[in-house]
């Protein structure tokens, strides 16, 4: 077994809301230097900026998994991951046709850049990917689930785009095998009967380089590859408190 750190929830400067720092090397260079060894780039409702971010994670060797911020139909944020880029952008390409047909205005909302892993700027995203796909939350687990991949509700905690501030509570009917909190998730919160027994963890849901945290929560991993990350999702993390 193999006792890893991880943060499966960062965000490059191809969301519209992430710092123009945040590019997919400098990125993977401080969650090394957080001393993180698992980490997953979740842009909002993309998987445009995986491939860079994992090539320059294997560079700092920090184990990456590709992954999406899925803004699902209901407006609760769901965390999307995948055992590799081929995966990863399938779903993407299927995410797209699912956004609504509207730009974005980089102006009000953010710019979305692409940049590779030498941190050049490769083009901007047109698409507004801030908006909701129209895929229910109820179709989510399964669906990334078809495509390998493993899903659960981003910082169910927080007072919006989140799955209990948008649908009220937490309903095993939804598939997910555990759930994402914020970093301040007030204490107590998993006495509630709805969440009682549900497994989390958390992710620090970085915009900006000095919101990614120093490592702090861990996984135990028979091997370090991310279908074992995926494996361990799949199973219920960490398991219930
Ligand atoms: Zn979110
Ligand atoms: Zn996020």
């Amino acid at each position: 077994m193999e006792r890893l750190s991880f943060d499966l929830h960062l965000h490059s400067c191809l969301s519209p809301c992430g710092g123009e720092d945040n590019t997919p090397a400098a990125l993977a260079g401080m969650c090394a230097l957080a001393g993180i060894n698992v980490v997953a780039l979740t842009d909002h409702n993309t998987c445009g900026s995986c491939a860079p971010f994992c090539r320059a994670a294997e560079y700092y060797g920090v184990l990456a998994l590709p992954g999406m911020e899925l803004t699902c139909a209901e407006e609760a944020h769901v965390v999307c991951l995948f055992p590799d880029l081929a995966a990863a952008e399938a779903f993407g390409a299927l995410v797209r046709e699912k956004l609504p047909p509207i730009q974005n205005r980089p102006a009000v909302f953010g710019p979305q850049i692409y940049m590779d892993e030498e941190d050049r700027v490769l083009g901007e995203e047109t698409a507004f990917l801030a908006g909701a796909a129209s895929i229910g939350i109820y179709e989510a687990a399964e669906l990334v689930r078809s495509f390998g991949g493993a899903a659960y509700p981003a910082h169910i905690d927080r007072d919006s785009f989140s799955l209990l501030a948008n649908l009220g509570l937490w309903d095993p009917a939804m598939g997910f095998p555990l759930a994402e909190v914020s970093r301040n998730c007030p204490p107590g919160l998993f006495e509630r009967p709805d969440l009682r027994g549900v497994p989390h963890f958390d992710g620090s849901d970085a915009h900006y380089l000095d919101q990614i945290l120093d490592a702090h929560q861990y996984m135990d991993l028979p091997e370090r590859s991310t279908r074992a990350v995926l494996d361990w999702i799949r199973a219920g993390g960490p398991g219930p408190d």
